[in-house]
């Protein structure tokens, strides 16, 4: 029986055909406990943390019980995984409870996850271990104080079940994600792969009614659909180049309609910079690696314009050349957000030609020298405009395993900053608010894990307070910008 809210549940994606999902209600754990919500996001949601740890509270987010206004219901999707097309994917392991219009007049999905399996299972148990629950939780968070877009962890549950993982049995959790929406590449793929062309339609309907509402005025919304989802996946793959950030499973159904980051698997940022960085225990041939990503989300999108093709034109033949037009346009507004960012974070206010140049030869020499990625940036930002001399930039150099070949560089990028109008200190704080100075580093995910693992939370307490301000210095805790020392570098991240 459905009991009292702690959100004020309002659904959208329920009214849609039955055909879009399967409703089923999660299934219980054993004994619920809430580590840890998220206070400012639940205020957010019209709510807070206390009305989410009550009894009620707790049971809603452990999956136990039902509230009243929720309709919990699995999304059905399909999606090319590693370049090859799976008919049949769906929520396996996530429920969406429903949606709140959270106080920023934004609609948010609700949603579980690892409450359970459901009718797309396949072989999983529908559950998560809670080691993932916590990265995804710590990352998720860290992104959105980064800036850049993604679905948010409003809380997490530890079950008090046991789940079988490759290692052996590991503790349960359950893990509630705030999205903008979870339609994704292959919700579109799912129903253009069956022909059925009414749902592809109410599907994109729906999509831009809550994400795009703006195209209902272009002379073809569906091609204005997909020109705004290609300039939405163009700027957060370029967010994610920014700060490091490596998704690690980028397949189309893991690709959001909203342009948010979604589906943290085996994410992670890098901490040495090298083009070709690859995380994941799953991603043997690469296919996702750093530099891949925007290349293999023009591929997605490629996926994503066949769907639409019958929409766009009566004849689907007929509406390839405006789709591949579209599809082009990915290259110009990824390159001005990459070289944008690149400018910002060598300081440069003003544009010029050669300034990619520059930037690319920043990044080569890192990659030659095994330079950290976040620190170099970070301390490039506090060095002087005025040559100081080895010395005065011996916090860059000591980050290359040859210093001389920062310093070459650094010749260059300061006969580039003397064409530049703005102050030094105008420069280092722009470059400080640019470049962080604290990323959730794997080794830090993976003591706060060990240690919750251990009983004690305190330790993903500590780095998420200090990830919640990551453009701040906070000397008190100048260790969590360090770099891994090397008995602590992890080298594969696991879904
Ligand atoms: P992902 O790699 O996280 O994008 O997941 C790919 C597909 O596998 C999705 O359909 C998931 O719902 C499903 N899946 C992943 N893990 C599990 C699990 N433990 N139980 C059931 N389904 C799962
Ligand atoms: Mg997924
Ligand atoms: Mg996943």
């Amino acid at each position: 029986r459905p009991g009292a809210s702690p959100l004020a549940f309002d659904n959208s994606y329920a009214r849609l055909p039955d055909r879009f999902f399967a409703r089923l209600a999660p299934t219980p754990v054993s004994e619920p406990r809430l580590l840890r919500v998220n206070h400012g996001l639940a205020e957010r949601l019209g709510t807070n943390a206390a009305a989410l740890s009550t009894a009620a509270g707790v049971a809603m987010l452990a999956g136990n019980r039902v509230p009243s206004g929720a309709e919990p219901l699995a999304m059905a999707y399909a999606g090319h995984q590693f370049g090859q097309y799976n008919p049949q994917l769906g929520d396996g392991r996530a429920l969406l409870l429903g949606e709140v219009v959270g106080t920023d007049g934004v609609r948010y999905d609700i949603q579980l996850k690892g409450s359970g399996r459901t009718p797309f299972s396949r072989m999983g148990d529908g559950r998560s271990a809670l080691g993932p629950v916590i990265r995804e939780y710590i990352v998720s968070e860290a992104m959105a104080a980064l800036g850049v877009p993604t679905t948010r962890a409003l809380a997490m549950v530890a079950t008090g079940d046991r789940v079988l993982r490759q290692d052996g049995p590991e503790p349960g959790g359950v893990m509630t994600r705030v999205a903008r929406g979870h339609v994704r590449i292959g919700t579109f793929e799912f129903f253009r792969n069956q022909g059925d062309l009414d749902a592809l339609r109410r599907l994109a309907d729906y999509v831009i009614d809550r994400h795009y509402p703006d195209v209902t005025s272009a002379e073809r919304p569906y091609l204005a659909l997909l020109d705004a989802v290609v300039a939405a996946q163009a700027d957060l793959v370029a967010a994610w180049l920014a700060v490091g950030f490596i998704h690690g499973v980028m397949n189309t159904d893991n690709c959001g309609i909203a342009g948010e980051t979604i589906d943290y698997g085996p994410c992670a940022f890098m901490d040495r910079y090298h083009p070709e960085t690859v995380y994941s225990s799953i991603d043997l041939g690469g296919r996702y690696a750093f530099n891949r990503q925007p290349q293999i989300a023009q591929w997605n999108l490629a996926r994503f314009a066949e769907c639409l093709l019958p929409l766009i034109a009566d004849d689907p033949q007929d509406a390839i050349p405006d789709a591949e037009a579209a599809l082009s346009r990915f290259a110009a507004r990824f390159d001005a957000a990459h070289i944008g960012s690149l400018r910002a974070k060598l300081g440069l206010a003003t544009a010029e030609d050669d300034d990619h140049t520059l930037a690319l030869d920043l990044l080569a020499t890192m990659a030659d020298n095994r330079a950290d990625f976040t620190l170099t940036f970070r301390r490039l930002s506090d060095l002087d405009g005025a040559d100081p001399g080895p010395a005065g930039d011996a916090p860059v150099r000591a980050l290359f395993d040859d210093p001389e070949a920062f310093d070459a560089w650094a010749a260059r990028w300061r006969a580039r900053l003397g064409r530049e109008t703005r102050d030094d200190r105008a420069r280092q704080a722009a470059m400080r608010a640019t470049n962080p100075a604290f990323i959730p580093r794997n080794h830090r995910i993976q003591q706060a894990i060990d240690a919750a693992y251990d009983g004690h939370m305190g330790v993903i307490d500590d780095l998420m307070a200090v990830l919640s301000r990551p453009y701040d210095d906070q000397p008190a805790f100048a260790a969590y910008a360090e770099p891994p020392q090397p008995h602590e570098v992890v080298q594969q991240t696991f879904c």
